[in-house]
């Protein structure tokens, strides 16, 4: 069974409520055209309601950038699988953002991995090694090790995505060689293997990202194992966006 590719947009912390209304209307009817290709936009929270209404009726899907692990309750300013839920089928969990500046690990991210799962949301999972470590030859010992960890005691994860994001090609314009990521991303599906079997891991849709735009799209989709992109930077700009996700359905949709 061939993977159906994935592109999602992680707009991190960009536009306001109106901001990214407006991005979405310049973007929906030519993105909704393409087939053969999921779309994902990941935009912030208090977006999230107006731009689920938006896309109704088209094939455009939508993720949230973070969730916390709890279901309700006393967590001011947190938000919860349920909430989220009602509004999207993503949610990008344990992105290196997220574990440099909120100091966020794998435990704690295992903890969101979980909750997101029980509320029937699909995981985007980021891994990827910093620059010390991969010039220390770790990358394979901290990408599996993370894969290994956020993904400790869970028995089955429906749904589950797993993007590969070295942390030294994120938004440094200086993206990884599809080569490179690739070889990584085969450690990935083998360790993902050795835990859920095979099949599961064959079916594993596994993401590049890292300074991905639509120069360099196709030099990472041509590779065995990279089934679409987690793209940040260029994700804000509708032109290129679009562009990244019509390649993608040339060189690997269905
Ligand atoms: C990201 O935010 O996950 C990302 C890969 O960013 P960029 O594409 O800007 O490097």
């Amino acid at each position: 069974m061939p993977r159906l590719p994935i592109i999602a947009g992680n707009w991190k912390m960009n536009t306001t409520p109106r901001q990214a209304v407006a991005l979405v209307e310049e973007m929906l009817v030519e993105l909704d055209k393409v087939q053969g290709v999921e779309k994902v936009l990941c935009p912030p929270f208090v977006s999230l309601g107006a731009i689920e209404r938006l896309i109704q009726g088209t094939s455009v899907k939508l993720g949230a950038q973070n969730v916390y692990f709890e279901e309700k309750g006393a967590y001011t300013g947190e938000v919860s699988p349920p909430m989220l839920a009602e509004l999207c089928q993503y949610v990008i969990l344990g992105h290196s953002e997220r574990r440099q500046h909120f100091g966020e690990t794998d435990e704690f991210i295992n903890r969101k991995v979980r909750a997101a799962l029980a509320f029937g949301l699909s995981p985007i999972l980021c891994v990827g090694e910093t620059l010390a470590e991969n010039e220390a030859g770790r990358t394979v010992e901290v990408v599996t090790g993370q894969v290994r960890g956020c993904l400790a005691g869970i028995a089955s994860p429906q749904g589950l995505v797993i993007a590969y994001e070295p942390v030294w090609a994120i938004g440094t314009g200086r993206a990884a060689t599809g080569q490179e990521a690739n070889a990584t991303m085969a450690v990935i599906r083998d360790t993902v293997a050795e835990l859920y079997g095979q099949a599961f891991a064959q079916g594993l849709r596994i993401q590049y990202g890292g300074s991905v735009t639509s120069t360099n799209i196709a030099e990472f989709i041509e590779q065995p194992h990279i089934d679409g992109a987690l793209v940040g930077g260029a994700s804000l700009r509708a032109a290129e966006f679009i562009d990244i996700v019509r390649q993608t359905a040339t060189l690997k949709g269905r």
